[in-house]
């Protein structure tokens, strides 16, 4: 047999990949033990050809801020992604990297990228406005075609914080419309990936012992067939010693119909998560989450639990469309309830960019006053309250520990196990009970999170965007250029009167004619 010549170009280029990070309680440590853990690094590096490229990736979610200098001096590209509160972060590692190597091209992309292109341009070499294939076009524009990998895989033999779960991704987007969700800002179809796709993925994390799970932003989809198919999938690849189990993100039509369960049961599902938000019908009806609002809540998370799968879910707490009593009643309700899991998260409602709830705050002058791109996360107050401002805040801190309802939640999860525990393995039952651990502990994690090192929680915060802290990494970590000092200033989304910034007003008001495709600065 022949064997095949490869021919290796004559420069390799050495590629960085970073997940940017902001941790949500403002310390300086990594969460690798959140789940899920960021995978857009592992995605991305599929892009280059492993022959013509040495690529290393960083997580700053799993591994905390990058600031080693010697990695930060080795790539001859540095690409960038992140979620729309690490623009500024973004910002932090181009200073670092060009500082040491003013030859470096960045590229950036990601939600925050899409949402601000016209500021976006003023610092990157490139930015892509669209999905991950499109690094493909940018590695071949500026290292040539033979860099560019010909078949885009995950390099799941990069992602060094892939220890405890594996992941894979069988669809992209969602086919609701919630008015909060950064997906109905970007306004995507449900995209549905190739099974043959898939199933490389999953033969790319090898025979594994630890839990699949599926990233999709919503498994269940609106196409019934593929979800059969993947189905099938599964149970051929378990059958094959791939899958032990595995668990997905559904939204609440998963649960319409009883026999969903039986089905993900018998391929080894162990759990779902579902974004039920709230249990009051009138605000889900105000963000469009219509789909939470068909069948009883209770009854679907009990359902899921007598069929041997722990249900994961979030709770958002408006606090522009709901006075705190009547939040305060709704915690009151899940605690005494042992028939369903406690929230995995209590998240404050952020007007995240480009959503529908980021423009009805705006046309209402809601967000408040120096409120920074950093701040558009879940622990921290960005819009105003139905309520005083003081007793919001206040709020907001004594439920990142759920101060008031720990007594009640830890009875709960004694009431729970001993209801569900015929059910769960003792596996699941500790996932299912992770949060009432955090609660005795009395130690704040971030979500569902243990950091690398434990600490007391941050008590320079105030929860306010107006007055709150910068993290830490806001102060270069060693000498930058005095041209890029400016890039370790925040990104202000609203200036001092609470206006939208100047630097940000031409994105806010006039991005939807610029082109969705990348471009290098002109
Ligand atoms: S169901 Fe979930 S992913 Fe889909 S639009 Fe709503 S919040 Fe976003």
């Amino acid at each position: 047999m022949k064997s095949k010549i490869i021919k290796f170009p004559e420069t390799r280029k050495r590629i960085l990949i970073v997940n940017c990070f902001f941790d949500e309680m403002r310390f300086t440590v990594g969460r690798n033990t959140q789940v899920p853990q960021a995978m857009g690094p592992v995605y991305l590096a599929g892009a280059f050809s492993a022959h013509a490229c040495d690529v290393r990736l960083y997580n700053e979610m799993s591994s905390g801020p990058l600031e080693d200098e010697k990695l930060l001096s080795w790539p001859d590209m540095l690409v960038l992604t992140g979620l729309n509160t690490a623009f500024d972060r973004m910002l932090h590692l181009t200073a670092y990297a060009r500082t040491k190597n003013k030859k470096v091209i960045v590229v950036a992309g990601g939600p925050a990228i899409r949402n601000l292109p016209n500021l976006s341009k003023q610092y990157f070499d490139y930015i892509c406005l669209g999905d991950v294939e499109e690094l493909q076009q940018v590695i071949e524009d500026t290292f040539g075609k033979d860099h560019v990998s010909c078949r885009m895989s995950p390099r799941y033999d990069l992602a060094y914080w892939m220890t405890h779960f594996g992941y894979a991704e069988s669809s992209r987007y969602c086919n609701f419309k919630c008015a909060f969700c950064t997906l109905t800002g970007e306004g995507h179809g449900y995209k549905k990936y190739d099974l043959e796709f898939l199933r490389n993925q999953i033969i790319g994390l090898g025979k594994r012992r630890e839990p699949i799970v599926f990233i999709d932003n919503n498994f269940y989809g609106n196409d019934r067939q593929y979800f059969l198919d993947r189905l099938e999938l599964i149970k051929t690849l378990r059958k094959d010693g791939y899958i032990k189990s595995w668990s997905a993100l559904v939204t609440n039509d998963f649960f319409y119909n009883d026999n969903n369960l039986a089905l993900v049961k018998d391929a080894g599902c162990m759990g779902l998560f579902s974004g039920l938000e709230s249990f009051d019908l009138e605000w889900l009806r105000s963000v469009n989450k219509l789909q939470n609002t068909r069948i009883a809540q209770i009854e679907m998370v009990r359902k899921c639990l007598e069929h041997g799968i722990v249900f994961l879910y979030g709770t958002m707490l408006d606090v522009t469309r709901r006075h705190l009593a009547d939040l305060k009643r709704e915690l009151e309700f899940i605690v005494d309830n042992s028939e369903i899991t406690l929230p995995s998260y209590l998240s404050i409602i952020v007007p995240i960019l480009g959503t529908p709830v980021f423009y009805e705050c705006l046309e209402a002058g809601l967000i408040l006053p120096s409120t920074k791109l950093r701040d558009l996360e879940s622990t921290t107050l960005c819009v105003k309250p139905l309520d005083p401002l003081n007793e919001v805040t206040k709020f907001i801190y004594e439920i990142q520990t759920l101060r008031g309802y720990r007594r009640k939640a830890l009875l709960h999860s004694w009431r729970f196990y001993k209801r569900y525990r015929s059910y769960l393995s003792n596996f699941q039952m500790i996932v299912a009970l992770s949060n009432a651990v955090k609660i005795s502990y009395q130690i704040t994690f971030n979500k569902t999170a243990f950091p690398n090192s434990l600490r007391s929680r941050n008590r320079r915060r105030t929860h306010l965007s107006t007055t709150e802290i910068l993290d830490r990494v806001y102060k270069p970590a060693f000498r930058v250029e005095s041209i890029y000092r400016n890039y370790f200033k925040p990104t202000l989304l609203t200036d001092e009167t609470g206006k939208i910034s100047k630097e940000l007003e031409s994105d806010i008001f006039q991005n939807r004619c610029v082109s969705r495709k990348s471009g290098q600065i002109q």
